[in-house]
């Protein structure tokens, strides 16, 4: 292998390459259970099939009196039907026995309809007095009767693998009796954040040293994306130290921050060719181009570059859809796309991707001026980036552009 230490890259891949390449390597991980009241916002793994009705019985809707309804034909205020009370049907307390004719049983919503009734009337428009009950309004049967298995029925397939489990799936989960669900385990991710000059987020700046900022970001990108973030800390530019960290074979992804470039002390792209394999290294694109990209075994190893706009876009390219994958969500960007005209020219050069901050400014794209791979500020200025493919030199003013957002509430 060429050493590209203080030489720069012979050659460079597209960015459709590596991910072309991603799409057909990365694929779910195997599923593990997960108790039920973890599941919401996990990846089903498998079809769920009911193997219980829901409800189990007959279901008042109302609270009021189970009758047979064709007792209650020809009620009215003037002309009341009166049933003799036989007793009480509550939620979770049944009444004992069957309805007989000429009789209602006083039920609560949810309570079983006990069999012989087939409706129930709704309390408001009957009197009780003396041990009875006077219907003054007809009530057809099935009225208020809710169905067994009218919600679930026994046999149906609730929910369909790969669904993002919501909420209210979870709720349905549980309505059917399960305890644990499969979900697709989540991927689990090892930063190693290299560089000499680095202090552990939460340090004030200081001299020649820096905070390191991306392993901030990239933790957060990484919850976003579905994995599970291991314990890391920070790593001097010693290759030994490097080595054994990428060899630490715990994760299913490995993202590395700085040291992926062609500097005297970028040793991770070596480093990953001897342990492993060094797929691709040098992506033509802007920011971003040191990226490095790679697999220990099973492992992906993801070579980010330490500028915290290039870090962050080579996670966005590369890192995130392939974590996505692995845990069994849609590769496609997770956020808004919005659709708007372009304020200012982009200048591109041909054969190479571009990745352009904008602000959305009074309803149009506007590229950001200060571009530099280390200005971080200029990401969280933006609203989100513009993607100017590798075919093509440039967008004129005016075009309508695609704004991948950086979350759900971008303006539009
Ligand atoms: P490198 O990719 O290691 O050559 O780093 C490129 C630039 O990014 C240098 O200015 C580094 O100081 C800076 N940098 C590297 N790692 C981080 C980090 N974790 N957080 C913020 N800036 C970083
Ligand atoms: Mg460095």
């Amino acid at each position: 292998m060429r050493d590209v230490r203080m030489k720069g890259f012979a050659e460079r891949a597209d960015v459709e390459e590596v991910d072309a390449f991603l799409a057909s390597h990365a694929h779910a991980l195997a599923p593990e259970p997960v108790p039920l009241l973890e599941c919401a916002g996990r990846v089903l793994a498998a079809d769920v099939t009911a193997r219980v009705d829901v409800p189990g019985f007959r279901r008042s809707a109302m609270d009021g009196y189970a009758v047979r309804g064709e007792e209650t034909f020809g009620a009215s205020a003037y002309d009341p039907i009166p049933l003799e009370i036989a007793g009480l049907s509550l939620p979770g307390a049944p009444f004992d026995g069957a309805l007989e004719p000429g009789r209602a049983v006083r039920i609560m919503t949810g309570a079983p309809v006990p069999d012989g009734a087939d409706a129930v009337v709704m309390a408001e428009v009957c009197e009780e007095r003396d041990g009875r009950v006077e219907i003054t309004e007809p009530v057809a049967p099935t009225k208020n009767v809710g169905v067994v298995g009218e919600d679930i029925r026994n046999g149906d397939v609730v929910l369909r693998a790969a669904r993002r489990l919501r909420p209210q799936d979870a709720g349905l989960l549980s309505s059917i009796g399960e305890a644990t669900v499969s979900c697709v385990r989540r991927p689990r991710v090892r930063l190693v954040v290299t560089g000499d000059e680095l202090l552990e987020a939460g340090s004030t700046p200081s001299g020649a040293h820096i905070v390191d900022s991306n392993s901030v970001v990239l933790r957060a990108l990484v919850a976003r994306d579905g994995g599970d973030a291991l314990p890391f800390e920070i790593l001097p530019d010693v290759p030994e130290r490097i080595r054994e960290s990428l060899c630490d074979a715990d994760a299913d992804v490995v993202l590395v921050s700085g040291g992926s470039s062609v500097g005297q002390e970028d040793h991770a792209p070596r480093l990953l060719a001897e342990v492993g394999s060094l797929d691709f290294h040098g992506i033509s694109m802007r920011p971003s181009s040191p990226t490095g990209v790679g697999r220990i075994g099973d492992t992906f190893v993801f070579l980010l570059p330490g500028n915290p706009v290039s870090c962050l876009a080579a996670y966005e390219f590369f890192a995130g859809p392939t974590l996505r994958a692995l845990g069994g969500r849609p590769r496609r960007w997770p956020h808004r796309r919005l659709h708007l005209p372009l304020g200012r020219k982009i200048a591109s050069a041909i054969g190479r991707t571009d990745y352009v901050r904008v602000a959305v400014e009074d309803g149009r794209a506007i590229p950001l001026a200060t571009s530099g791979a280390s200005i971080l500020s200029s990401t969280v200025r933006a609203t989100g980036a513009v993607i100017v493919p590798r075919e093509l030199e440039g967008m004129p003013e005016g075009e309508t552009v695609e704004v991948y957002a950086y979350d759900e509430d971008a303006e539009t």
